[in-house]
């Protein structure tokens, strides 16, 4: 069986669903194919957080009062020092939701503009002519059918289906994702069991461990979360020396999940000839949270004006015709992303002790006139030079109060020495392939500066990469 189709995408998760949206309300022929029923997809996951204010700028319905999905909608957080004592509120807009009902209400509102979803429906191989892509198999419970479409999207998720065979020529990197490129991430749903007496609100984080207690459905209860790379044992040992200085009061435990999520940073390419990949699949999340959903979001919205113009003309969607995705997409949200990710290595040195100060100082969460402290609003330091010379001073006033080591201040201001240079590198991101393969070492000499961090927690060191 052969079907025609503008656009094939491959997964039905919130980046493959969204991308289609979009491109069905411009009036093009869509199809999204999903290896799981209609139902289940997205249950491996039940409650996220989408920021606030990018569900408004990506133009998706709101979840109103009432509806299934919706769990709350959140204005501040909470950043504990490891002490447990010294807090911090920050500002952080989220909407927090249940997976499974938010992508069941998109699927009809996709249907409503003119997508079409085929589930239980799984990408088997690319099909090529002269080499290039020109749609793709699935299997539908024992049926084959071919895609054939003048742009073939992987949103496959975490295993990049489509991504990681391509041909070594195709022009996008080809690796997959392995132990120190992911965040494994545990989370326990949890019921406070003596709710009458007091206990740890949700929106609460635990900077030091990756962990935070956050918002769910379950009445008088939170969800337990901690993220480390690796393993999913050494993401429990941290948790167990969490739990052993948190002195929770009693609660019982509802239900367990756990995943894993990005953590390294995307293909330097996200398109070859009538491919593009996004979501997951282009290893594109928050280096700081390791949020994925709204981060591809606002991909989607650059590639849909891109798209348009290449379906408009007649010929062959090829790598070039796509190359505008790079460049908008690498010159904003994707130089802020490395610019941050590259930082990370300088910020995970500090210690226990260290975090104890820098929680409770004005250093790294700190207040515009009065305001509650709103870090990565934009993911980006926009700093003046005198907002700059503060937190140099701030760091160095830490030293000299022996509050900080000099070893680990030295290491914070060389990573955001790098971060500086690869977001600029970034920025500077080729307008024309023909310069890619320069830009790409150049990128690859910086890259090869970050250093692995290695932090010992009382039961396990871990490796950040
Ligand atoms: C524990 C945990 C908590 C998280 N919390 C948050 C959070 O709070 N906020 C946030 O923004 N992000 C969060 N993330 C990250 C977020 O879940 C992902 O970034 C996001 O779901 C990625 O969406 P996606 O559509 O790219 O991939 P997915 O949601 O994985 O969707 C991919 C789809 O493709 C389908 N598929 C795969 N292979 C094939 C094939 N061969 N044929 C057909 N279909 C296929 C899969 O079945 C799947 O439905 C979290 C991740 C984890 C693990």
């Amino acid at each position: 069986m052969v079907e025609n189709y503008d656009i094939v995408i491959v997964g039905a998760g919130t980046a493959g669903t969204y991308l289609g949206w979009l491109l069905a309300k411009k009036g093009f022929s869509v199809i999204i194919i999903e290896k799981d029923k209609r139902e289940e997809v997205g249950k491996r996951l039940d409650v996220i957080h989408f920021e606030t204010d990018r569900i408004k700028k990506a133009g998706i319905p709101p979840p109103k009062e009432g509806y299934p999905e919706l769990v709350g909608v959140f204005e501040e957080d909470t950043v504990n020092a490891p002490d447990f004592k010294t807090k911090k509120k920050i500002r952080a807009l989220q909407t927090v939701i249940r997976l499974s009902f938010f992508l069941q209400r998109m699927y009809k509102v996709v249907e409503s503009d003119g997508g079409k979803f085929e589930f239980n429906c799984k990408f088997t191989e690319l099909i090529f002519e002269n080499n290039k892509i020109i749609g793709l198999k699935a299997d539908k419970n024992g049926t084959k059918i071919e895609y054939r479409a003048r742009l073939v999207v992987d949103a496959s998720g975490t295993s990049g289906a489509i991504r990681t065979i391509l041909p070594p020529d195709y022009g996008v990197e080809t690796f997959k994702l392995g132990p120190n490129d992911v965040m494994y991430v545990l989370l326990q749903y949890i019921k406070w069991s003596k709710p009458e007496e007091p206990y740890p609100q949700h929106l609460n984080g635990f900077i030091y461990y990756l962990a935070w207690l956050g918002p769910c459905h379950i009445e008088n209860g939170v969800i337990i979360g901690v993220g480390q790379p690796g393993s999913y044992e050494n993401v429990a040992k941290v948790r167990d020396d969490l739990l052993k200085k948190a002195n929770f009061p009693p609660y019982e435990i509802i239900k367990s999940e756990r995943g894993f999520t990005p953590y390294r940073r995307p293909p330097y390419s996200l398109v070859g000839d009538g491919f593009l990949c996004i979501g997951d699949a282009s290893v594109i999340t928050y280096p700081f949270s390791g949020h994925g959903v709204t981060a591809t979001w606002m991909l989607c919205m650059v590639a849909t004006d891109v798209i348009e113009t290449a379906l408009k003309q007649d010929d062959y969607v090829s790598k070039e015709k796509l190359w505008d995705i790079n460049l908008r997409y690498y010159r904003d949200q994707g130089a802020k992303f490395a610019g941050l990710y590259m930082q990370l290595s300088g910020i995970l040195n500090f210690t226990e002790k260290e975090w104890n100060y820098l929680v409770g100082s004005n250093i790294i969460y700190r207040s515009r006139k009065g305001e509650i402290p709103e870090p990565n609003k934009e993911y980006e330091a926009e700093m003046t030079f005198g907002e700059i010379l503060k937190i140099a001073l701030g760091l160095l006033g830490g030293v000299l109060k022996r509050k900080l080591s000099f070893k680990n201040v030295r290491k914070l201001l060389k990573a955001n020495g790098l971060a500086g240079k690869i977001q600029k590198h970034y920025e500077t991101y080729p307008e024309n392939p023909s310069e890619f393969d320069e830009w790409v070492n150049q990128a690859d000499e910086l890259w090869k500066l970050k250093k692995p961090v290695f932090k010992k927690y009382p039961s396990v060191t871990i490796e950040y990469h």
